[in-house]
Order: C-alpha cells, then sequence, then structure tokens
C-alpha cells in the first residue's frame, strides 16, 4: 500500500484524468528510462512523458545546468524580455538544428505547449494567405484547444464540447484506405472542384507519423507529393512536429527523409528536453508579416526551458546520436516483427518509424491488456488509434541496451501471459 492514498485522486481530481486510470499507481522518483513508485517498485519507461521526455528523465547534464542557473539567481520567467538564455538558445538552434539542415525559419514563441504552437500555426496560414479553411487528414491529432481541436480527427474528443470540423475539411491519410484509392489524387480533385464552392484552403495541417491516431506513418513518396500539391495550389504545409519531431522518428525533424522544407514547422513535448512546458513555430521568413503584439500569452519566454533546450542540443552536436536511434530503432522493429510471427494469436501488425513505433493488433481491447499486463510486470507504455488497438513503443532515445531489452522482456512475458 502506497503512502499517498490512490482514493485521493478520485476525490479530488476531475474525472478527465486518465493517466492515473492507465497507470494506478503513485510515482515518486524517475531517472534516465526508470520510474520508480512509492513502494519502491521499479517500471522502465517506454511512455517517455507522451512523447515529452525523448531524453529520459532527470538527464545529468540539464539537471546540472538548471540547478546552477537557479542558484545564480538567473530570472525564472520573462514573457517577451530579452535574456541571455533566450539569445543562447535562438542561436544554438540556429547553429546546431536549423543551418546544417539548410532549413532558415524565423522562430516564435506561442505559448507553453503543443496546442499553442498548433494555434500559432493556423493564425498565421489564414492571415497569410487571407483564406479561413484548412485540410486536415483522418486521425491526426494537434491539441484540446477549440482551433487544434477542430483539425483533429477524433469525434469523442470533439463531441463533447461540440466542436465541429471548423473551416476544416478532412481528407484521408496516407494508407487509410488500401491500394483501391490514391488518396493525393483525392485531394488535387477536391481542390480541383472550385464549380462546387470550394474554397481554396490556407493551408494543410498533419503529422508524418500520426502519434495518437494509432502510430500511423507516412510514406516518404506521399509526403513529397503532398508538399508538391501545396505548392502547385499555393496553399501553406504545417507540419505538427509536436510528438514526432525531436528526434522520435530518428532524425531531429521527422521530414527531413522526405527532403520537404514545410512552410510551417510546430514543436513543443521534448523541446525543452527536461519535460518543461515549452513550444516553438518555425515559418519561412517571408511568412512573418504578425504585427507584434499580435499574438501573445502570459507564459512565454520561461527562462528554465531556454536552458535545457539549450543543454538538450548538445546531443545533436554529436554524430553518434544520430546513428545511435537509427541503430536502436532497427532494433526495436526486429523485436516487434519478430513478436508478430512468434505470437500470431496477437493478429499484430508492426507500424511506425524510428523509435515512434508499435504494434497494431486486430482483436478489439487486447493492445490495452498488453499495456495493462505489462504495467503490473514494471513497464509502462502507452495505446494508440482510435480503438486503442496500437500498443505503443516510446522509450527515451538515449536508452541503453539493457533497457532495451528489459523492455522487451517485459513485453514478451506479457503477450506470452495474455495469448498461450
Ligand atoms: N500535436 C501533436 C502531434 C500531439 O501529439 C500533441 C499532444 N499529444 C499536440 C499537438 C498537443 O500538445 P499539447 O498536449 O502539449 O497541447
Amino acid at each position: 500500500m502506497s503512502k499517498t492514498d490512490m482514493n485521493i485522486f478520485e476525490k479530488y481530481e476531475s474525472e478527465v484524468r486518465s493517466y492515473c486510470r492507465g497507470f494506478p499507481t503513485v510515482f515518486s522518483k524517475a531517472k534516465g528510462y526508470k520510474m520508480w513508485d512509492e513502494d519502491g517498485k521499479e517500471y522502465i519507461d517506454f511512455f517517455s512523458g507522451a512523447g515529452a521526455l525523448n531524453y529520459g528523465h532527470n538527464d545529468d547534464h540539464m539537471q546540472d545546468k538548471l540547478v546552477e542557473y537557479i542558484k545564480s539567481d538567473g530570472p525564472t520567467h520573462t514573457l517577451d524580455m530579452a535574456t541571455t538564455e533566450k539569445a543562447n538558445f535562438l542561436t544554438k538552434f540556429n547553429d546546431v538544428i536549423l543551418k546544417p539542415r539548410d532549413l532558415d525559419y524565423k522562430i516564435m514563441f506561442p505559448g507553453p505547449t503543443g496546442t499553442n504552437t498548433v494555434e500559432s500555426a493556423l493564425k498565421l496560414a489564414r492571415k497569410v494567405t487571407g483564406r479561413t479553411d484548412v485540410i486536415s487528414f483522418t486521425n491526426g491529432f494537434h491539441g484540446m484547444t477549440i482551433g487544434s481541436l477542430s483539425v483533429t480527427g477524433n469525434a469523442m474528443k470533439r463531441k463533447g464540447a461540440g466542436i465541429p470540423l471548423n473551416n476544416t475539411v478532412t481528407m484521408p491519410y496516407d494508407n487509410f484506405v488500401d491500394e483501391s484509392m490514391d488518396t493525393l489524387e483525392y485531394l488535387e480533385r477536391f481542390l480541383e472542384d472550385n464549380g462546387s464552392g470550394v474554397d481554396l484552403p490556407a493551408a494543410m495541417i498533419l503529422e508524418t507519423v500520426q502519434g495518437e491516431g494509432g502510430i500511423n506513418a507516412a510514406r516518404m513518396e506521399w509526403l513529397k507529393k503532398v508538399d508538391e500539391i501545396c505548392k502547385k495550389w499555393d496553399i501553406l504545409l504545417i507540419i505538427d512536429d509536436v510528438q514526432a519531431g525531436v528526434g522520435r522518428t530518428g532524425t531531429f525533424f521527422s521530414f527531413e527523409p522526405a527532403g520537404i522544407k514545410p512552410d510551417i514547422v510546430c514543436l513543443s513535448k521534448s523541446l525543452s528536453g527536461y519535460g518543461l512546458p515549452f513550444a516553438i513555430t518555425l515559418f519561412r521568413p517571408d511568412l512573418d508579416i504578425w504585427a507584434p503584439g499580435e499574438h501573445n500569452g502570459t507564459f512565454r519566454g520561461f527562462n528554465h526551458a531556454f536552458i535545457t533546450a539549450s543543454a538538450a542540443l548538445d546531443y545533436w552536436k554529436d554524430e553518434q546520436f544520430e546513428k545511435g536511434i537509427k541503430q536502436k530503432s532497427a532494433k526495436v522493429k526486429d523485436f516487434l516483427v519478430g513478436l508478430t510471427e512468434k505470437y500470431p494469436e496477437l493478429q499484430g501488425t508492426f507500424c511506425g518509424r524510428g523509435l515512434m513505433v508499435g504494434i497494431e493488433c486486430a482483436k478489439e481491447g487486447l493492445a490495452d491488456e498488453v499495456a495493462a499486463e505489462a504495467f503490473n510486470r514494471g513497464l509502462i507504455m502507452e495505446t494508440s488509434g482510435p480503438k486503442s488497438e496500437v500498443f505503443k513503443l516510446f522509450p527515451p532515445l538515449n536508452i541503453d541496451d539493457e533497457g532495451l531489452q528489459k523492455g522487451f522482456d517485459i513485453i514478451e512475458e506479457s503477450v506470452k501471459a495474455l495469448v498461450s
């Protein structure tokens, strides 16, 4: 029995909470790829804060920098003021991330979380083009505020609040339908249909790998073609890299292997590196037509996040880091594909890219059962998809072989216990 009574959460916290149910214990410590509950039970973390902890918990390098800064009485919260740490972050992000990838973007601080960057992207696209509609894709997820929710392809999440797909048209994502339908041909036909009074949209917004909608990875050719279509019709392409970015799929930006340069990019989650709320919106310099103060908010300019985000970029200075993610991705894929072959009862299909992967289980409820069983055996893992049909592996990018293997063992034991 934990020191803290679990009933406290039932009693005082809104019914809207979710992870409290999925992971029914009280956590009190976390380091690297491990978490511990109040009873001292150890868990391997393949959840990584829903993608916000790509470097694991309490990374030493970031922690040292943060503690040193806090002790120095450096300013914490400075809104839009210029600070040393903001200058350091802007310079480092350009030098370590943008320039080597031949990307030229203005950086905007839209507010603390993923939904804030999406809102700012949608607003900017409407302002730049003077148009209002946005094309989003089936099973896409972009956030919980009204604008981002209206481009989110999840009726259950919109329904309660009565939020329609406002000024949004949902198009089929890659592989949403089988080969009988070319989803991009369908999209182009829609754009051509001026006769029915279809207005050209301001933007298209998409994830290159859908994180909440079932770990669906778009093919590179599909992404390239979407980019071409956007250019042809003068539509802005917004890549929401809130979950798939910051190395999760193997490269810093998830769109790099497609060789495209989106007009607008949304980043948050693992950007601060340490799990602190932080987001940026990147856009082509010529799109920077914001008037001063036109989009602002209180919680921007969080210097602690600048500190840890700058420290996190040190990982990216070392080429071995990116190579390491690719090697681990190959191991995870081998394990998961092997698991589907060894346990046909899973009726499982490997899905995803990089370290953003999972197994889609045809049998309803099975993915949730695997995650619950794994939790009892000491592994934290989430499920994804409209019917929770995918169990999702999100290990920290810097996990070692031992950590990976421990996680694999627990998953295999859990599957074995459930299907045999
Ligand atoms: N976009 C994507 C792709 C996401 O996965 C999420 C969060 N799961 C968001 C936006 C919203 O981010 P936040 O929850 O920080 O507002």
